[in-house]
């Protein structure tokens, strides 16, 4: 993961225009690697720059995608698509229930150490878990207990 500054310098070379609405972008993604979706970082960024566009915030993301500054998943487990500021190879739990998708670090590893399976080269692996998070399960517990 790079720092912002790291970041804008790329876009940069790339002679991306760098406007403070980007930063702002850049901004989000770096403090919240939750995963948004393009919605919800036009919904958080939209707050201080009320004249952004979700045209922009789209652009915005696939330039970084193609700078490989951030990863574009496609869900399968709920059908959206989210960006992913965390380059590391990880797996996913999505919840049913609270809709969050989490980052699963101990899952099997999908991802052989030297990129291949079956001779072909892997660049993308997406694993995704489907079902009830930890905090949900505890919330169900609880109420099954206060009836
Ligand atoms: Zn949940
Ligand atoms: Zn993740």
């Amino acid at each position: 993961m790079k720092s912002k500054d790291e970041i804008l310098e790329k876009l940069k070379e790339k002679e991306v225009k760098i406007t403070p609405q980007r930063i702002a972008i850049i901004d989000y993604l770096i403090k919240n690697p939750i995963h948004p979706t393009a919605e919800n970082v036009y919904i958080a960024v939209s707050k201080k720059h009320p004249n952004i566009s979700l045209a922009t915030v789209y652009n915005t993301l696939e330039k970084l995608e193609a700078i490989n500054e951030i990863i574009k998943l496609k869900m399968p487990c709920n059908n959206k698509i989210h960006f992913e500021y965390n380059l590391k190879p990880h797996s996913h739990f999505y919840c049913k229930e609270c809709h969050k998708l989490l980052d699963i670090w101990d899952a099997p590893n999908i991802w052989p150490d030297d990129k291949r399976i079956a001779g072909h080269q892997i660049e993308e692996a997406n694993l995704c878990y489907k079902g009830i998070c930890k905090d949900c399960l505890k919330n169900t517990k609880k109420s099954e207990i206060a009836t």
